[in-house]
């Protein structure tokens, strides 16, 4: 049996460029993988999620088991047959929303009991049973279960929370049933200590993972000190091996994260951000609601090729989500998931012609020209 592959293609500087041959398909890296929660990206058709380029997705492991049901999606033929997405999927492990549950869950060395946020009814997640309900929801790329260490915490917490995490990893790689084309990775933890992130990598390097994630940022901790982490972090990783930051983020840090040698991020930020009226442009983010937008008929972003900006100005989506029409927020998620995927189409191509320094310093500089004043000439 022979797990996905990843073949590193060229590097400039710290930023790398590869691709990852999966049982169902090529992903380009860097990737970003836009977010089904529950089998769906939200307002969008799997087709419309494909079109703008995005070869990989992500489902969530503790929305799924919880509804439908981890045995029932596998019934029905796992969650790529049953949303229609022909692509590889990613699932996370269960372990970051079951952590965010709070009062609601309790931890002990084996796993975590919870209560559902739906119902109140009583669950179990364990390394071994977030590895079968990953294997039932057919995910290409499954994720070891692991505590998120919450931030900020004492390092001795950190401490004992990371190798918590790191016996979790050794339990979830002896449940991971291999298929061909498949994989699973491990997930460094250690908050913002970089003594404890290199034991953590170690660690996972010695079980041996077909790819590493890096768990814990984005939790609050401000984007310096995620770059600072990233810093002391990517280097000790392998470097044949896909690097996945989860939970990551926004247009900079995304750019951030692949100047520090990352090649995989998920977020929600894009559809969230559609369904509350923000746009991401390459000139920064505006909000569609605002009342400057309400005569405007220019296109969200005139570099984008989306439906939202090829066919519709700014005015009528301003429209839209004044008359809370559906049709608005599915414009603005689209626009959003073909902005990123442009940009890390972007990257990859800086990385390859060597000039991912120059892509860098211009994304700044266009992020922070702002939006065009509609009353400019
Ligand atoms: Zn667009």
């Amino acid at each position: 049996m022979t797990a996905f592959s990843y073949d590193l293609l060229s590097t400039d500087g710290t930023a790398r460029r590869g691709r990852l041959h999966t049982a169902w398909g090529v992903v380009e890296t860097p990737v970003f993988m836009p977010v089904g929660t529950a089998a769906t990206v939200k307002g969008m058709m799997p087709e419309s999620v494909k079109s703008t380029g995005a070869s990989i997705i992500l489902a969530n492991t503790y929305h799924l088991m919880l509804r439908p049901g981890a045995e029932r999606v596998g019934r029905l033929g796992g969650v790529r047959k049953m949303m229609g997405w022909d692509g590889p999927l990613l699932t996370d492990s269960g372990g970051f929303q079951v952590m965010s549950l709070g009062p609601l869950r309790k931890l002990d060395e084996d796993g975590v009991t919870f209560k559902s946020h739906l119902d109140g009814s009583k669950h179990r997640l364990t390394p071994e049973r977030s590895t079968e309900i990953q294997h039932l929801l057919d995910a290409t790329i499954t994720m070891a279960f692991d505590e998120c260490t919450p931030f900020p915490a004492e390092k001795t917490v950190a401490a004992d929370s990371m190798r918590l995490s790191m016996r979790w990893a050794k339990r979830s790689r002896d449940a991971f049933v291999p298929r061909e084309g498949y994989g699973q990775f491990g997930i460094v933890q250690g908050s913002v200590f970089a003594d404890l992130r290199a034991e953590s990598v170690a660690a996972l390097g010695d079980i041996g993972f077909e790819g590493y994630a890096i768990g814990g940022l984005a939790v609050g901790e401000g984007q310096e000190a995620m770059f600072e982490a990233l810093e002391f972090t990517t280097p000790l990783m392998q470097t044949d091996k896909p690097r996945y930051l989860m939970g990551v983020g926004k247009p900079s840090d995304l750019v951030g994260g692949v100047a520090r040698g990352v090649d995989m991020f998920d977020c929600v930020l894009p559809t969230r951000s559609g369904r509350t009226g923000q746009g991401f442009t390459r000139r920064g983010p505006i909000n569609i609601k605002n009342a400057r937008h309400a005569e405007d008929n220019r296109p969200i972003d005139e570099a984008c090729s989306c439906p939202a900006c090829s066919r519709f100005s700014r005015a009528y989506l301003h429209h839209l989500f004044k008359a809370d029409e559906v049709q608005g927020l599915m414009l603005l998620s689209w626009h959003n998931i073909q902005y990123y995927q442009d940009l890390m189409a972007d990257m990859r191509a800086a990385i390859e012609a060597g000039t991912f320094a120059q892509f860098e310093k211009n994304f700044h500089a266009m992020q922070s020209l702002g939006d065009i004043d509609p009353l400019d000439p």
